[in-house]
């Protein structure tokens, strides 16, 4: 238990005016200074009307003033909640009355830094609140109050048990070879190793889904002047966001949509059209255009149907990185009299679509969602973050190093070591090993008030 002395505030509700503005107030103080501010404290979590004053005694606001008592509030310390209006003045004058009588202005995520180190919430569900916050489509948000709810760190600690009951099989045998019997050999044990892999395994794959659902997908649309990527992008943003004409190269600059494509995130780049050119503002576009590039995680090369694949069209695939996944989309399909499809070829999957018409619109819309993984209509059971990942891949390197050590059975001590090295990487999801730095590093990240 942490035994934080001072006390903090913050305005809880988001910056500007609106009907309700929310003050937050935690810690030992909390109490006695909103008793100076509000009267005399109320029963707990009984919310009741008082006029707010300032520390001469005059009135800058009313509303209602709620008391959660230790340890039962969000925090785990003593929280008050003055409940006013959404005025950003009001608000900033409670505040700095807060101040003036022994409060201290909160810094970003510490109100939810404090839950976590009370005990009240673990590391993924704090960071599961942020989300939700942040969450750009109501699929990411359903995810985030499943995470924050527990189910990530429920499913964190059931992999947990597994390797626990192995590591303490493993380190029994240890304390038993020198008898004659070989434990390690074990069928039981073996088995166990492979469930656990398989756990983990499952667990990599929802938790995949559930960051790609936050943090979604760069995709650049890449293709020669004049082919549709102005267009296409319009249409799947619904929006005109980029220059259509029909003179080549006017796509100068990079442009970035956020769209939320059926629950899956995405940011598409239009390219400048990618050609080389003499025209130096062309130029500076091509140049942005390239760099957006290395920051994309697919491809979407966007031709003509109606032309045969040229050189010019080889050439430009070969100037995208060469690790770049893409998709091939023949665009104009209405003018080719070609229908929409999807089919598979040696260079990977190739779309007919129409961005004009909208017909093939859905094959790539779901090309997008097979790309990135998402399975049951672009639902996860949790929502997860690149951290959880690493610390799974960390436990998976870690874990398949103990099945390697037990299966040549040449350094069991070893085997245990790197069992416990891959308990370690999951504790790091739920924080309970985490260090200070990288605490430090995470609440930072959050907004303040929260
Ligand atoms: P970009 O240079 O690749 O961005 O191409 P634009 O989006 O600016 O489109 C160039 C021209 O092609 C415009 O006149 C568009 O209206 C037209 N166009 C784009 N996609 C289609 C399509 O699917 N069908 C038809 N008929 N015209 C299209
Ligand atoms: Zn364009």
């Amino acid at each position: 238990m942490s035994a934080h002395t001072d006390t903090i505030v913050a305005v809880a509700t988001a910056p500007g005016r609106g009907g309700i503005g929310v003050l937050r107030l935690s810690g030992p103080q909390a109490g006695a200074i909103a008793a100076r501010i509000a009267g005399t404290l109320p029963p707990p979590r009984q919310a009741t009307l008082r006029h707010f004053r300032d520390v001469r005694g005059e009135v800058i606001d009313q509303g209602l003033l709620l008391y959660f008592p230790a340890p039962h509030s969000f925090t785990g310390e003593d929280v008050v909640e003055l409940q006013g209006h959404g005025s950003p003045m009001a608000l900033q004058l409670l505040q700095q009355a807060c101040c003036a009588i022994g409060a201290r202005a909160a810094r970003p995520g510490e109100f939810s830094e404090r839950a976590f180190l009370n005990n009240r919430i673990d590391l993924a569900q704090a960071e599961a609140i942020a989300d939700l916050i942040d969450a750009a489509s109501a699929q990411a948000a359903r995810a985030a109050q499943r995470s924050l709810d527990g189910e990530l760190s429920r499913r964190v600690q059931q992999l947990a048990e597994s390797l626990i009951q192995l590591r303490m099989y493993v380190e029994g045998a240890l304390d038993f070879s020198d008898e004659d019997v070989d434990w390690l050999g074990d069928q039981h044990l073996s088995a166990q190793l492979g469930a656990a892999q398989a756990q983990l395994a499952q667990l990599q794959r929802e938790a995949a889904q559930g960051r790609r659902l936050r943090e979604g997908l760069n995709i650049a649309l890449t293709g020669r002047p004049n082919v549709g990527k102005s267009t296409l992008l319009n249409r799947l943003a619904g929006a005109d966001v980029a220059i259509v004409t029909e003179i080549a190269g006017t796509t100068r600059d990079v442009l970035r949509e956020h769209l939320n494509l059926r629950g899956l995130p995405i940011t598409l780049i239009d390219t400048a059209g990618l050609r080389d050119s003499e025209d130096p503002v062309e130029r500076e576009g091509i140049r942005r255009a390239r760099l957006a590039l290395e920051q994309a995680e697919l491809a979407l090369f966007i031709r003509d149907a109606r032309e045969t694949f040229s050189d010019e069209d080889q050439q430009l695939m070969a100037t995208l990185p060469a690790q770049l996944p893409r998709l091939i989309v023949h665009n104009k399909i209405d003018l080719a009299g070609l229908p929409p499809q999807r089919c598979e070829r040696q260079a990977g999957v190739e779309l007919f679509i129409s961005a004009v018409s909208g017909q093939g619109l859905d094959l790539l819309i779901e090309a997008l969602h097979r790309f990135a993984g998402l399975q049951d209509g672009a639902e996860s059971a949790f929502s997860a973050r690149s951290r959880h990942l690493e610390a799974l891949a960390r436990c998976q390197h870690h874990l398949d190093q103990a099945a390697a050590r037990l299966q040549d059975r040449q350094l069991p001590e070893l085997a245990a070591e790197e069992l416990r090295l891959a308990l370690e990487a999951l504790g790091e999801i739920t924080g309970r090993f985490g260090s200070e730095d990288l605490l430090g590093r995470i609440f930072a990240s959050f907004c303040i008030g929260k």
